[in-house]
Parts: structure tokens; sequence; C-alpha cells
């Protein structure tokens, strides 16, 4: 089963989350592999979707905050869009777009950063928004302060942590077609809850940077973590090898289970549909007979045939013109 702890280290100013996705990250493989059209993924890239699951899953778990966390990646090389979603309960998903086929043996680079324009996206979308408030979202290039091409994914990650909250940020991620795995350390906040739209970025925490003995010990701890430690070794494992020296506590996961769940609808699809307008609606079932959108994250097909479609701008018309009618 998989599952996610969050722990502190008693009296430091130091905390963790662990993450071994094991059934939700093997039904996100099952499912692409059962995709006709796509078909699985190649290693590399089923790998990198890996680290950035389980990476948003311990973001998500490390703030407080109702809504989905979304991790992306837009790359300029064969991978265009690598997309996370997890929300508060961890129920999530994740998909990735490839155009042409990521060669055997591509690095990181390889496959979203051809050109060094490719970008890493995190974006909060709350459950319950106020009129017109927009999702935040933070945006980092996948190079470092030299312009150097960055080829691990926790190295863009810890990156984004210390720019937009101001902490010290251990990252350590591995996937493969089992498991997906995470473990991340942080340095806690001068005062009150860090959250990744950076409400702490403040001098206190800006001159804390690099500077915490207790902090800089753990993470150099984490960091001897292997990746093959990290795919097979249990949660109690990890943390008594790792931090055997160390007095941990662990809170109780109570709801915190992760799992794969897709929240698409036949009813967020109509939505698209009558986006596109009558007109190219009309062309798409002249050309094909009906309208076929398959979800990209869970592979359920939703179809509308000619009565469907027509029956949707009825309804849209019906819509706008009761709106008219009320003022
Ligand atoms: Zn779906």
């Amino acid at each position: 089963m998989s599952e996610l702890h969050k722990f502190l280290f008693d009296g430091l100013p130091v905390r963790g989350v662990i993450v071994r996705l094991t059934d939700a990250w093997t039904e996100i493989l099952r499912r692409r592999a059962s995709n006709s059209t796509s078909g699985a993924y190649a290693p590399e890239l089923r790998d990198m979707l890996g680290e950035m699951t389980a990476a948003a899953a311990l973001m998500q778990a490390n703030i407080k905050f109702d809504g989905a966390l979304v991790l992306q990646i837009f790359g300029d090389g064969p991978v265009k869009l690598a997309v996370v979603e997890v929300q508060s309960d961890l129920a999530l998903r994740a998909t990735a777009t490839v155009q042409p086929q990521v060669e055997p043996g591509s690095t990181l680079s390889q496959m979203v950063n051809a050109k060094n324009q490719g970008r890493c996206a995190i974006t909060l979308d709350p459950k319950t928004k106020f009129p017109g408030q927009q999702p935040y979202q933070g945006v980092v290039p996948l190079f470092d302060d030299h312009g150097h091409p960055i080829e691990k994914l926790s190295a863009v990650l810890e990156h984004y942590m210390l720019q937009s909250e101001q902490l010290d940020t251990t990252l350590v991620l591995a996937a493969d077609d089992k498991v997906a795995a995470g473990l991340l350390i942080q340095r806690l906040p001068m005062a009150g809850a860090g959250n990744l739209a950076g409400s702490m970025v403040s001098k206190e925490n800006e001159d804390q940077i690099g500077q915490n003995e207790s902090y800089n010990r753990i993470a150099i701890l984490a960091s001897s973590l292997k990746r093959e430690e990290l795919l097979t070794l249990d949660v109690d494992t990890i943390l008594r090898r790792l931090f055997w020296e160390e007095s941990i506590t662990r809170f109780e996961p109570g709801e915190l289970e992760p799992r794969f769940a897709c929240n698409c609808s036949r009813e967020r699809v109509a939505k698209m549909i009558t986006g596109l307008g009558r007109e190219e609606a009309e062309d798409i079932i002249a050309e094909r007979g009906d309208i076929e959108v398959g979800c990209e994250f869970c592979g359920l097909q939703y179809r509308f045939d000619p009565i469907d479609a027509a029956q949707l701008f009825v309804d849209a018309v019906q819509i706008v013109s009761a709106g008219t009618d009320a003022h």
C-alpha cells in the first residue's frame, strides 16, 4: 500500500516527510500502458514522472493548504508536458505528453530541457476561491544560477523551495516500474508555518539559509540515502538507518493515504466541447460521426454522438438566454 509519513526532529528546527507510492504509482503506469494511442512510458520518462509524483505528494503534505498542488514541467525536448496533480487528501494523478519518442538513455535535460528553455511550474489551486481569485503559480527554469542545465529533478525543486520559501530543503527522489518514493527534509521557518506561496519570505529566514548546524547535519544524512535503498526498503527501515542517532517524533498518518484518483467527468468534457463552439463541434461530427475525448490521466473515453452534441449547444443557449432574461 502507498504510504506517507510526516515527522519532526525533537528539539530541532527540522521536519521531514517520506512517501512511498506503490499501488498508486503502478495504477498510473497501468492506465498509461493500456492506452492504445500513447502506449507505455519510456523507462527514462517513467522514472522522471515517478519522481515528480513523489515530490508533489511530499510538497502537498508539507504545506497547510486546501486544494490541488499541480507540479508541471513544460519541456522543450521530446517531453512537451509532464503534470502531476495532488489534492489535500493525497488523491493524485499524473500524465505526460511526448512527441516524438524519448530516446533510450535520455537524461532529464535531453527529455525536457534540450534548448535550456524548459520550465518547472508549481501551482496551488485553492478548493474554494473568492470571485476572480487566480491560483498561485511559481515558475523556475531547469538551469542553475550559472545557466547550466540541472540534471536532477530534486535539485530543480530544492532551488524552487529556497527561492519561494527561503527555506533550506533537501529532497531525495527515486522511481522505477513499481515504486515512486521520496524523502523531504526541511528547516522549519523561524515563526509561523511556511507555505509555497512565499508568505515566510523574511530577512530572518534568509539569514538562516545554510547556517543551521542541526539542519545541515540531518541534510547530509538524508543525502546519503541511495536510490536503491529508497526504492526497496520500507519507511521504518529507511528512517532508522538514516537517523538512528536522532530523536524523531512521527505524526499519526491520519487520513493521509496517497492513492490514484481522477476527477475528470462527462460534465467537464461537455464544457470543453461547448468551449470549442458549435461550428467546430459540427465539423468534427461531420468528419468522424461523433466526438470522442479521452482523459489523459485515467484513459476514460467520453463519447458524444450527434444528438448528445446538439443537446450540449441547446443547453448552452438556454443557459445564456436564461441569464439574459434575468437582467
Ligand atoms: Zn480521468
